[in-house]
């Protein structure tokens, strides 16, 4: 039972990175961790490698700090204490999503907010905050790679699911591997949208009462389940699917 729910896990890992390739919502940068299912002070995430190339072999686990467990010496993703700060900060959240998804990038250096307006991606939130890693660490490379800059990271997160990293890229927080694909989905879709809904003037957004609406929705809805199940298909990789909660 117990080396079922993990090896569920590190399958669902995988398929979570092919979809998150075949969906277009990362290149060969980006990835998507899950929460150990038996140590919450761990979580799973495969080591430095392209997420349509992510096969079991290459999950590894990592304790909260990015340090990987039983010595595993090949190269791990530079940006891999997004997760650990995340999960530290937020002990309810589940699986986390960091990806580059070009649609989704003007907004991180506007001043126009992000915001829900299509119903698909309620779910990423009323508030979507954006974190300039420049505010505390000065000029950088932008990129997320220590221990310091996960936890800033984790606190422009503060409660909500969605931050915009300036210049760079978004993070994801979730429930569940499901729900934090859907938000990876939707996110660049509801950004498109409002983008190109800006060009022909005056925008309604969805209202927080619209949004609160679906909030309700739990992680292991069924409506979660096909679209994980539709999309993992799609994305060639049904043949590891585990049958639904
Ligand atoms: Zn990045």
């Amino acid at each position: 039972m117990t080396q079922s729910v993990l090896d569920k896990a590190f399958r669902d890992v995988v398929i979570a990175n092919r979809i998150l390739a075949n969906e277009g919502v990362v290149d060969a940068y980006g990835h998507v961790s899950v929460r150990h299912p038996l140590d919450p002070t761990r979580y799973l995430l495969s080591r430095s490698r392209a997420p349509e190339l992510v096969e079991r072999g290459d999950v590894i686990e990592f304790d909260l700090e990015g340090k990987p467990i039983g010595g595993d010496t090949r190269p791990p993703y530079l940006e891999r204490f997004i997760h650990g700060a995340i999960y530290e900060a937020r002990p309810e959240v589940q699986a986390v999503v960091h990806a580059h998804a070009e649609a989704v990038l003007p907004f991180t250096v506007s001043t126009t907010p992000l915001r829900p307006v299509v119903h698909m991606a309620s779910f990423i939130g009323a508030r979507i905050p954006v974190w300039d890693i420049r505010d505390s660490f000065g000029d950088t490379n932008l990129l997320v790679v220590n221990m310091a800059q996960g936890r800033d990271l984790a606190r422009g997160l503060g409660a909500e699911r969605v931050v915009l990293m300036r210049g760079h890229g978004f993070a994801a927080a979730a429930r569940s591997l499901p729900e934090a694909i859907r938000m990876s989905v939707y996110l660049p879709l509801n950004a498109r949208v409002l983008t190109e809904a800006m060009r022909l003037g005056e925008v309604k957004a969805l209202s927080r009462g619209e949004i609160e609406a679906h909030a309700s929705m739990k992680p292991d809805d069924p409506a979660m389940w096909r679209a994980w199940e539709y999309w993992a298909v799609r994305a060639g990789c049904g043949d590891l699917l585990t049958a639904r909660p």
